[in-house]
């Protein structure tokens, strides 16, 4: 037998047992191993199963007698402080909205997002986005409050988006809007904000990149690792008069499940988001 031969013959763990060891939280190279038989690959995986299961039973003792919160609340906690002492005000606005609202936010019938909303019986929908209800409160404080001010609200988001590694139907979104800085300090100000959110999430490394958005034209993204964290805006926006803003804004929209997967290394977002399936990422049936 050729050496290629026998590489040929070589086994890769099976879908079922790979999708196993990953539920485990098993590194991706483990899983990229291959075994010279039926025998060797099962006595391997159950090895490694094993040790995962181990592990786990480790972490949900720790969680059990730490008194620590699980990782999306103890995030939020963190970033909330992170935004106050920023001088950041926190509002909590409603997760039903109306289809104005995204009328509004140039959602209009036909465009893309608007196929991912859940929709309610009587028009009015579970909120895909915070933007609409900040620009509200944004606009009403702003007759109110000097200059500069900024608001955040984190709370939970509904997209049908496709089900996949990155994408949850509930999410937490953390969005934050600052207005009335001078438009040519907008760039440097976004740079700040995604900096201070990063550090307060523990994301030590990440990538701002230029990009398109369907509802606000240019924007800059948050990326770890070329996973979308976050969609950024600064300056002025085309849809600013339909909410009556007529000053320049900075605005940052972070996913934290994203963030719990990038500082974690996870490789899918089901164990960072609400699960049956996991407590504070760590798979139940073990
Ligand atoms: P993507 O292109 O990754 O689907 P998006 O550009 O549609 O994301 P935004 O509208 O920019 O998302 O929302 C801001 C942030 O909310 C995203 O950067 C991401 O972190 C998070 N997010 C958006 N949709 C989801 C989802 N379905 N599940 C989990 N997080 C999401
Ligand atoms: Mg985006």
């Amino acid at each position: 037998m050729t050496a290629d031969e026998a590489k040929a013959l070589r086994l890769r763990l099976t879908t079922t047992q790979e999708q196993r060891l990953r539920e485990l939280g098993a590194d991706p190279l483990v899983l990229g191993g291959d075994f010279a038989g039926a025998a060797a690959r099962d006595a391997a995986f159950k090895r490694l199963e094993d040790g995962l299961v181990r592990r786990s039973r480790r972490q949900l003792q720790e969680l059990r007698t730490s008194s620590r919160a699980p990782q999306l609340v103890e995030l939020e906690t963190r970033l909330r402080a992170a935004l106050a002492g920023a001088g950041f005000v926190q509002v909590v606005t409603p997760l039903i909205i109306t289809t104005e609202a995204l009328t509004r936010m140039g959602m209009e019938q036909g465009h893309p997002l608007r196929e991912q909303v859940f929709w309610l019986d009587d028009g009015r929908c579970l909120r895909p986005m915070l933007a609409p209800n900040l620009y509200t409160v944004l606009r009403r404080l702003g007759r109110i409050w000097s200059r500069p001010f900024g608001i955040f609200e984190i709370g939970p988001c509904f997209r049908r988006d496709s089900k996949g590694a990155r994408h949850l139907n509930e999410f937490t979104m953390l969005n934050l809007v600052e207005l009335g800085r001078p438009a040519e300090e907008c760039r440097a100000r976004l740079e700040e904000l995604a900096a201070l959110v990063m550090e307060a999430a523990g994301v030590g490394e990440y990538d701002l990149v230029p990009t398109e958005s369907a509802v606000y034209g240019e924007m800059v993204d948050i990326e770890v690792n070329g996973i979308e964290v976050c969609s950024a805006f600064g300056g002025r926006n085309p849809l600013d008069g339909d909410w009556g803003i007529v000053e320049p804004w900075v605005g940052l929209g972070f996913g934290l499940e994203r963030l719990v997967m990038a500082r974690e290394g996870y490789s899918g977002i089901e164990r960072a988001g609400r699960s049956l399936s996991y407590v504070d990422g760590v798979r139940l049936n073990i």
